[in-house]
């Protein structure tokens, strides 16, 4: 990779989180606007909690173009901005800045979200259709799985069941995904609605065998099963995974994990994180360069991070 010098005309984005340094963002993204030879530059910004409002206006003040919001700050950097688009605020959280600059030189800085947009079009491209009306069950309840659901919904799915280990929390996704609905929407205006699209139940062997059997597509969205406890799967040992299930693991590291080989084994098909990843950094690529994002570069240097960040861990 021979990234162009910085100079007084690059452009700069950035990530805020707490904490930034095993993000795959940076080298994706630089990666990118080497491959199309753009003199962006893409850094790593840790804010601390209770410092985002300052760090956005700081953004700005400093002439930054944009940046991505990662955790813990996806809701707090909400009251700050100028305009937020209207499926970020029904999500309730924002992924994505961009910073543009009046004729006066004035910055106005809108939020966007993009993890919603990049889980679904993930599926589509492992070849899940949610359009078709099917089922789903979703296993996990933060902020991950917030945006599953809602693309899930968004897209038109039949129903969907949330489990969680600690049931309240997937109860509060529902009730708070609901309660953000515009009324011409098609989510639910409380639990039962429309058929019962959206269910909370807690995460055990039994429910979540019981609902992956009565559903089309199983997605995972919990820290279990991520490096280093790669051995760890929410499935348990010994049933087979139903065949007829599309299996979507939001882990990424590693890519392959202990569930997608038990989905694999039994014969279901096998969608891993690192698509739905790609996808959303290929959106928020477009949304500030304008331009189309070179995809297989994108991936390719999220691989080439992973197995390095491997090595330095084990
Ligand atoms: P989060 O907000 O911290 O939520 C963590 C979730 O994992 C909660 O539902 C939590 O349940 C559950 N959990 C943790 N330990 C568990 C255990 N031992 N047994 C059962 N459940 C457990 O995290 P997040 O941001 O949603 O991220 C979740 C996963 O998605 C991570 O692996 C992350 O890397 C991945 N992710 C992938 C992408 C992608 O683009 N592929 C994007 C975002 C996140 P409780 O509520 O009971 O604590």
């Amino acid at each position: 990779m021979t990234l162009p010098p910085i100079d007084g005309c690059t452009k700069l984005v950035g990530l805020i989180g707490w904490p930034v340094e095993h993000s795959l963002s940076p080298v994706m993204h630089n990666r990118a606007f080497d491959a199309l030879g753009l003199n962006w530059c893409y850094v790593p910004l840790p804010v601390r909690l209770g410092q985002v409002e300052a760090a956005v206006r700081g953004l700005a003040a400093l002439g930054f173009h944009g940046a991505n919001v990662t955790v813990p700050h996806k809701q707090a950097v909400m009251p700050a901005l100028d305009s937020i688009a209207l499926s970020a605020r029904q999500l309730g959280a924002v992924n994505t800045l961009i910073i543009k600059r009046r004729a006066d030189g004035t910055p106005t800085i809108s939020g966007y979200n993009t993890d919603d947009k990049g889980f679904v079009g993930a599926l589509h491209q492992g070849g899940f259709e949610p359009e078709d009306g099917g089922n789903g069950v979703v296993v996990g309840a933060g902020g991950a799985a917030r945006a599953v659901v809602f693309g899930l919904l968004q897209s038109g799915i039949g129903e969907v069941v949330v489990l969680n280990r600690t049931l309240e929390r997937a109860q509060a996704l529902i009730s708070d995904l609901g309660r953000r609905a515009p009324s011409d929407s098609p989510f639910p205006r409380r639990e039962g609605d429309r058929g019962g699209r959206l269910r909370a139940l807690p995460l055990t062997p039994e429910t979540l065998v019981e609902s992956a059997r009565a559903a089309d597509l199983l997605v995972h969205a919990t820290t279990v099963g991520m490096w280093p406890q790669v051995d760890c799967s929410v499935w348990p040992d010994g049933v087979p995974i139903p065949a007829h299930l599309t299996v979507f693991d939001l882990v990424y590291n590693p890519v392959e994990t202990r569930l997608l080989q038990q989905a694999r084994r039994s014969g279901a098909r096998a969608i891993d994180g690192l698509g739905m990843l790609v996808r959303q950094g290929v959106l928020v690529f477009e949304m500030w360069t304008g331009k189309p994002a070179p995809v297989e570069v994108m991936h390719a240097a999220c691989e080439r991070a992973l197995r390095r960040q491997r090595c330095y861990d084990s």
